[in-house]
């Protein structure tokens, strides 16, 4: 029997905890989280994390031993530094582990939100058994975690798997990371709005600006799966396009990696079924030894919006 382990999933809205025991949440806190108009939130966020923290441990009887793993929105460093965090902006170059190892008087481990993900979907989720995989986290941008031997990799610095920002088309549209043409531009939530919005001004999606009021600016990427899933030819060839780059982008990974499983998550993956059929059959096609290579099995994520939170608590007690 494992001892309990607290997980902390740090959202740009909420921080999410959870106690893990035997495979199972068996209890939670949720908090929304702190804000601060610049350059400020490092501080503040270390204080909300560790009363997250706190909260659990009180509730949990011998709470001595319980390990603590925190998943943050972000480049979080080896070195305890959150080094980029498009979705808490202010936090950037925040200092977290020694503030909050002081403040819980315990080691406490940290990591990207999305290898977090992937490390609980290769424990825990529908990766369970498989050494090898690649899992891609669709959202505003595209979040990647890698398992490689079994374990997650984290790189020199903690880094790896900033999978979104591979180049696939060097003229291609402007990317908050500073470069052009990065696959999310072409293969996340993000892109899927985009591409809605220009077949709704070249007046295509007839049914979903209708929807919308008729302002070609105001249809999202989920208007366009929804009108996929109702079987909207137009959107239904949108999505065609996104599984077309999503496969593009896997493949390169595929090339370097050798995954046997590929997972797909986030906040596309509840409409995961649209897009892993399409990817499963396209992916063979791009792949160095094409149809010859056993398959890669492609599949929806499993453990839904509290998968971070789970690998964070596998990391902390050291099952990364
Ligand atoms: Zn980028």
């Amino acid at each position: 029997m494992t001892s309990p382990a607290i997980g902390v999933d740090v959202g740009g809205t909420k921080i999410l905890g959870i106690v893990l025991a035997e495979g199972a949440i068996v209890d939670r806190v949720e908090r929304p989280t702190p804000s601060a108009p610049s350059g400020d939130l490092g501080r503040r966020l270390d204080q909300a994390i560790a009363e997250v923290v706190g909260e659990l441990l009180e509730r949990e009887p011998g709470s001595r031993s319980t390990t603590v793993g925190v998943g943050l929105p972000g480049m979080m460093g080896t070195d305890g530094v959150l080094l980029a965090a498009p979705n808490l902006r202010s936090a950037t170059g925040a200092s977290l582990q020694a503030p909050l190892q002081a403040k819980l008087d315990r080691d406490v481990s940290l990591a990207n939100d999305a290898d977090c993900a992937a490390l609980a979907e290769s424990r825990l989720g529908v990766a369970r058994g498989h050494d090898d995989v690649v899992m891609a986290t669709l959202g505003t941008g595209i979040g990647g975690g890698l398992i490689a031997g079994g374990r997650l990799l984290r790189g020199g610095r903690g880094y790896a798997g900033e999978i979104g920002h591979m180049v696939l088309d060097p003229g291609g549209a402007m990317c908050p990371c500073g470069s052009r043409g990065c696959w999310e531009q072409f293969a996340s939530g993000t892109a899927l709005g985009r591409l809605g919005r220009d077949a709704a001004r070249a007046g295509r999606l007839a049914g979903i600006l209708h929807a919308v009021g008729g302002d070609p600016e105001a249809v999202r990427g989920e208007d366009v799966t929804q009108a996929a899933q109702a079987g909207d030819p137009e959107a239904l060839r949108i999505i065609d396009e996104v599984a077309w780059w999503l496969a593009r982008g896997l493949a390169n990974l595929v090339a370097v990696l050798d995954p046997t499983m590929i997972v797909i998550g986030g906040g596309l993956s509840a409409n995961a079924d649209l897009l892993v059929g399409p990817v499963g059959e396209l992916l063979p096609s791009m792949l160095e030894g094409g149809r010859d290579r056993p398959a890669i099995i492609v599949a929806a994520a499993q453990l839904g919006p509290e998968a971070g939170a789970i690998g964070a608590a596998l990391l902390g007690r050291g099952d990364g």
